[in-house]
This record gives structure tokens, sequence and C-alpha cells, in this order.
């Protein structure tokens, strides 16, 4: 494995930021550890003198940073979403632990797959629709009564991780995957999840029910698929032909 990360490979991205500040000390925590990919999303206030000033001399990942709306947008091109929480969520996804993440991030990497870390708010950390955008939600091990760390701390330990993998203990890079079909990335995702969604409307699976519980769910069960684009086709395609029968379907039912 490449000792040196393809810088943009691997992304930090930093969701719902209250504080210039934290944004400016994770850039620091980032750089120190040789990334310097961040990616913002709906910061409260950005750019900002107070992050520039905590950046401290790391204004190159400022200044390069990308920020956008919606959390989708911030995994755009990612087909591993690993997401940091200080508390365990209702969305039960796998919990790996930072040295476990790294690991995996760094593989994945090193397959030439693009990777992001993502953080949330300083107060109320990663939403539940946030985290089920993410394959695996990651904790750093605190004591269970006071947990939370600093954003940038936390960013800091997690790219400290990456970095000790880099540097030496990491596990070899399993072979290249035979069929070499690209990974289904963040938007991809979203894509098929509005056609899911739509089609268990077009068959009446929800009966008048609200779809959100079902829809983490089915988004948990298909995050953990980490599917790659022709079985993503293979799946918009049995949709379509449900869609299509529950229309016939409902012209019989007519007649
Ligand atoms: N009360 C919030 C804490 C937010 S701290 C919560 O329960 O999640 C801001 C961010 O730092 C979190 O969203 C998370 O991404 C990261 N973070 C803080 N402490 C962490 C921990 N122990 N493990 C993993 N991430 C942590």
């Amino acid at each position: 494995m490449s000792a040196v990360i393809s810088a943009d490979l691997l992304r930090f991205v930093l969701v719902r930021t209250s504080h210039p500040g934290n944004i400016g000390s994770a850039a620091r925590a980032m750089r120190t550890m040789g990334f310097s990919r961040m990616e913002l999303v709906a910061p409260s206030r950005f750019p900002h003198a107070e992050a520039s000033a905590l950046a401290a001399g790391a204004d190159d990942v400022l200044g390069s940073a990308g920020v956008h709306d919606e959390l989708v947008d911030g995994l755009a091109g990612c087909s591993l979403a690993l997401g940091l929480s200080a508390r365990r969520r209702g969305v039960n996804l796998p919990e790996i632990s930072p040295r476990e993440a790294a690991s995996q991030a760094l593989a994945a990497v090193a397959r030439g797959e693009q990777v992001a870390l993502v953080f949330g708010n300083e107060r109320t950390g990663l939403e539940n629709e946030e985290l089920a955008r993410c394959h695996a939600m990651v904790r750093i091990p605190s004591v269970d009564d006071f947990s939370s760390l600093n954003l940038a701390q936390a960013v800091q330990v997690m790219a400290y991780e990456v970095r000790m993998a880099q540097l030496g203990d990491a596990p070899q890079a399993p072979p290249p995957r035979e069929d070499a079909e690209p990974l289904a990335d963040a938007a991809q995702m979203e894509r098929f999840y509005e056609h899911l969604l739509q089609t268990l409307d077009d068959i009446d699976f929800h009966k008048g029910r609200a779809p959100t519980t079902i829809m983490l769910r089915l988004r948990k069960l298909f995050q953990r698929a980490q599917m790659d684009e022709r079985e993503l086709r293979m799946l918009h395609g049995i949709f379509a032909d449900a869609q299509r029968m529950a229309r016939l379907a409902r012209g019989k039912s007519e007649e």
C-alpha cells in the first residue's frame, strides 16, 4: 500500500458546524496529519476570522474547503462514509473503533475509492438522517458519563489514526475487486432511495403508514450492501417493472 494517501480521496466532512473556531481548529488538526480535503455542510458562519485565526497557518485547507447546503453534496463521489458519533443512535449502524475506521478508510482509498469521515454539530451531533447516509458509526471510546469530545479534537483523533495506519501498521491492501464496476456514490444512492420509496408507494406497501421508519431500515440494509453501479441498475430495472405491473393492475381494477 502506498504510504501517501492521494490527498483528494479522503475527506473530512463537517456538518452544521456552529463555531467557526472549530472549523479552523479542525483544519489545523487535519493538516498536521497530512490531510487537506475539507467539505463543510451548512456551516453557520464561514468564512470567518475566527476560523482563520485557529487554523494557525492551515489556510490552504480552509481556502479549498467546499461549502454545501446538503450532506449528500458533501459526500459526492464517495462510496464509503463513516459517521463519527459520541452516542449510539436509533439508526443501529455497525459501530467501529477509530482504528478500524482508519483501516477501512485506507483500504478503500488504496482501491481508488473516495472516503468521507463525517462529523456532526457541536451540540446535537449527527442526526439520524445524517447517520443513515453513512456505512458505519465510529465512536471514540470515551467514558460513558462524559463522552463528547470537542469537534476539532474528534477530528484530530481520527486524523491521527489514519496517519498511524498509513505510517506502519496498515493492513495489506486487499486485491482489487475482480469485477471492476465502480461502487455507487452518495448521489446515486439517493436516487436509488427515491425510486425505492416511489415504488413502495406504487405497490401500496405503506398502506397509509408513514414511510419514515421503514425507509431508515431499508437505508441501513442497502448501505450495508455497498452496491456497485451494475447492481444499482439491476434494482432500478426491477423497480421499474414493479411500477409497470402496479399500473397495469390499477388499470385492470378500474375496468
Ligand atoms: N452531543 C453530541 C456531541 C457533539 S460533539 C453528540 O452526542 O454526538 C461534535 C462532533 O464531534 C460529533 O458530532 C462527532 O462527530 C464528534 N465526536 C465528539 N465526541 C465523539 C466521540 N466520543 N466519538 C466519536 N465522535 C465524537
